[in-house]
């Protein structure tokens, strides 16, 4: 192991604790060193030195921000869930819950994926990467950890060079500045663009260095000039020239179509001082001593950047002829500018303040501006503003935002309402999932579709988390299935008429009938049931609005005593409701819970085969398979109509079934077929003879039998009475 090197960078990151935090545990952070060189000791860097290398460097520039003990530790150890076989446990157990936090928000933010094809989609890229650190110091780890890969960068093979320096590029450098970390978002901006384009990256460079004496010479002789006059005022300060950063002149020469050597405006000065009010004055001396460009001042101070930076900018002209920028700042300003957020941390700890762990920096940000653009920045930096959305990807790399909680549901309806419709399954991360999964921010989700899908499923409007998936299947609802959605509407509006104690009778009393349809603004029950039936109204909205109605009428109809038309709630027993487990006897296939009723021209029983037909408002009529009523299946105008249903019948449950007699006609009979039924032990719910000219008569007899076993062996007693001589189920 090269000593050396891991001396130097050792001893500069303690320095640099150090400096920022004299009253540093420095056994502790031993502790960590040492627990990340053990843990890395099988690890070489790129260019063959020891691994620990990258975690000290990592440290000494988290430690220059400013930041505290815990993200210090965070960075020593932030490769080692990801590298070692270092858990998180071990790290919690060492160093305790924040640190190990730190190490995992980390590891997740190496685990993902921060790249698109999209230059649209930067900034959900950005706000990803937010949403999947919940604590800033995560952010600010990596952004140093990203830095020293950056320094290093010339170890990596080409085809990584230009990855990471487009990643640096697209998402590190972007969030630095939104931080406010100026003097980072430079250094990642150079670098990147060092690789990215390395022809116009040495052309600046080169051009610096060629004409680094004659900058150096006018630098000098401007900040002389401030600094003497201001000196002279009483004003402490200090002032110093710089060029502006490579990628800021890149910019510039692109945007204004120049060479490095026409391009004049690349010097910036700054003048630091130690109050607002010295700020004002500086300006004025600097306007003194040299001439304005017009509408080029800028008042930070009175107005900050929505990432907090304050400062006085002017630009003006020297004696040269040559225009310079001058930023006139306090120390604190300068803090905030160099390290943005995590001048938070430096404060903080110089007066005493425990750890921060709610931004309260932010939050005092984000009272304090007002304009739209502070708006985007909150946006971008907020962690908790995040915890509603969900970034994921498409298979081809488009980021897709969608609400907290969403399934692969409301991804494919986000994609298009025709992904919705035709989706069979979902795959995430490559691998089949359940379209209820919850997704997870930087999950890749590709979503199976078939022509032959038959649309969503109403379970899915409870499943979707999104407004636009939900509205998106109602809406194929509402086109596609409007039989079925009458069918489910007239269900439950049935159903909350009854758990109101309202008569259905209501609905067709013919004097009440068009009030209650005026009163729901609807044409015919059939298109209330409908809308009901794809969500555009619930139930209990449509019974409200005609509850007092019905309730005055037969208020009005038992104060008037007319027995003639009375609004008596008549107990359906046709119509059943079938509920999930299929106690009431059908269950009606792709069709989850919907009204039946057993077609009086057949009276199926248990045993029967039977087919289910979608009726016009009065649910799914149950024929015998056999009977003369299902014979049109086939027919292409009725087909849709026919739907597959099965028996679910729970012990003992009885059905209603006819038999119709033919019989000679006798007195007595009505006697023996009574008895008959009684002996065989089913209930009888009537029994009505009628004579037919030629001596003939028929018995019509409604009883109740459990199967259609039940069933024959009483219509055999029924064909042992004399005189009976033949049967048919149902009646005619
Ligand atoms: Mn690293």
């Amino acid at each position: 192991m090269n000593m050396e090197t891991f001396e130097q960078h050792y001893t500069a990151m303690r320095q640099t604790i150090e400096k920022h935090m004299p009253n540093a545990d420095m056994a502790l952070i031993d502790q960590a060193v040492e627990y990340a060189n053990v843990k890395h000791q099988f690890q070489k860097r790129k260019d063959g030195s020891p691994y620990i290398i990258h975690p000290l460097a990592v440290a000494e520039i988290v430690a220059e921000m400013g930041l505290d003990m815990d993200a210090i530790l965070g960075a020593l150890l932030h490769d080692c869930i990801e590298d070692t076989d270092a858990s998180h446990e071990d790290i919690e157990k060492l160093f305790g819950t924040t640190v190990a936090e730190l190490v995992e928000g980390v590891t997740k933010l190496t685990r993902a994926n921060f790249s698109t094809s999209e230059q649209a989609q930067m900034e959900n890229l950005r706000k990803m990467f937010m949403a999947m650190s919940k604590d800033i110091r995560v952010v600010l780890i990596k952004i140093a950890d990203r830095l020293h890969n950056m320094r290093t960068m010339q170890y990596q093979t080409p085809e990584k060079q230009t990855k990471k320096c487009r990643e640096t590029m697209d998402v590190y450098a972007p969030l630095a500045h939104r931080l406010g970390m100026q003097k980072i978002k430079w250094e990642l901006e150079d670098t990147a663009l060092r690789y990215l384009a390395p022809a116009e990256y040495n052309e600046i460079t080169s051009y610096l260095l060629a004409h680094k004496d004659q900058d150096e010479s006018f630098m000098r002789t401007i900040q002389e000039k401030i600094t003497q006059r201001l000196t002279a005022m009483g004003i402490q300060n200090t002032t110093y020239g710089r060029i502006k950063h490579v990628y800021s002149i890149y910019r510039k020469m692109q945007s204004q179509g120049k060479t490095m050597g026409e391009l004049y405006d690349i010097y910036a000065f700054r003048v630091i001082v130690n109050s607002i009010p010295d700020c004002y004055n500086v300006l004025g001396h600097v306007h003194d001593l040299f001439n304005l460009v017009p509408g080029r001042f800028k008042d930070y101070i009175s107005t900050p950047k929505p990432n907090m930076y304050q400062s006085l900018h002017t630009t003006v002209i020297g004696s040269q002829g040559i225009p310079f920028e001058v930023q006139i700042r306090t120390w604190q300003m300068h803090e905030t500018a160099e390290y943005g957020v995590a001048a938070h941390w430096k404060y903080k700890q110089g007066s005493g303040g425990g750890t921060e762990k709610d931004f309260e920096w932010v939050r005092r940000l984000l009272e304090s501006q007002q304009d739209s653009d502070a708006e985007e920045f909150v946006q971008s930096l907020k962690i908790d503003m995040f915890d509603d959305e969900v970034f994921v990807y498409t298979p081809k790399g488009r980021i897709v935002s969608l609400p907290a909680g969403s399934t692969p549901i409301d991804f494919a309806y986000a994609i298009h309402s025709g992904v919705g419709n035709a989706m069979i399954g979902a795959k995430i991360n490559n691998r089949i999932a359940n379209i209820d999964t919850k997704l997870k921010n930087g999950d890749i989700v590709e979503i199976l579709t078939s022509k032959s899908a038959k649309g969503p499923s109403r379970d899915w409007l409870n499943i979707c988390m999104s407004n636009q998936a939900r509205t998106k299947i109602k809406q194929w609802f509402k086109k596609e299935k409007r039989e079925e959605n009458i069918v489910h509407g007239r269900a439950s509006f049935e159903s909350e008429m009854k758990r109101s104690s309202l008569p259905l009778s209501a609905l067709s009393d013919p004097e009440l009938e068009p009030q209650l349809l005026r009163k729901l603004s609807f044409d015919n029950w059939d298109d209330m049931y409908a809308a009901i039936g794809y969500g555009g109204l619930t139930a209990t909205k449509a019974v409200g609005r005609i509850r007092d109605d019905i309730a005055k009428a037969i208020k009005a109809q038992t104060a008037e005593k007319i027995p003639q038309n009375p609004l008596r709630m008549k107990p359906d027993s046709e119509l059943v409701l079938r509920n999930r487990h299929g106690v009431n006897g059908v269950i009606v296939e792709d069709i989850d819970s919907c009204m039946i009723k057993f077609a009086k021209c057949c009276t199926p029983v248990p045993g029967d085969p039977i087919v289910g037909f979608i009726t016009k408002g009065f649910g799914v009529s149950i024929h015998r398979a056999d009977c003369p009523n299902a014979q049109n299946r086939e027919d292409p105008r009725q087909a849709a109509r026919w739907v597959r249903v099965r028996w679910s019948v729970e012990e003992d449950q009885p059905f209603d079934t006819t038999l119709e007699l033919d019989c000679i006609t006798r007195d007595g009979l009505l006697l023996d077929v009574a008895t008959v039924m009684s002996t065989a032990r089913v209930r009888v719910k009537e029994l009505n003879g009628k004579d037919l000219p030629g001596g003939r008569s028929t018995f019509t007899v409604r009883f109740e039998v459990k199967n259609v076993a039940e069933l024959e062996s009483v219509r055999k007693k029924l064909l042992n009475i004399r005189d009976v001589i033949g049967s048919r189920r149902g009646q005619n």
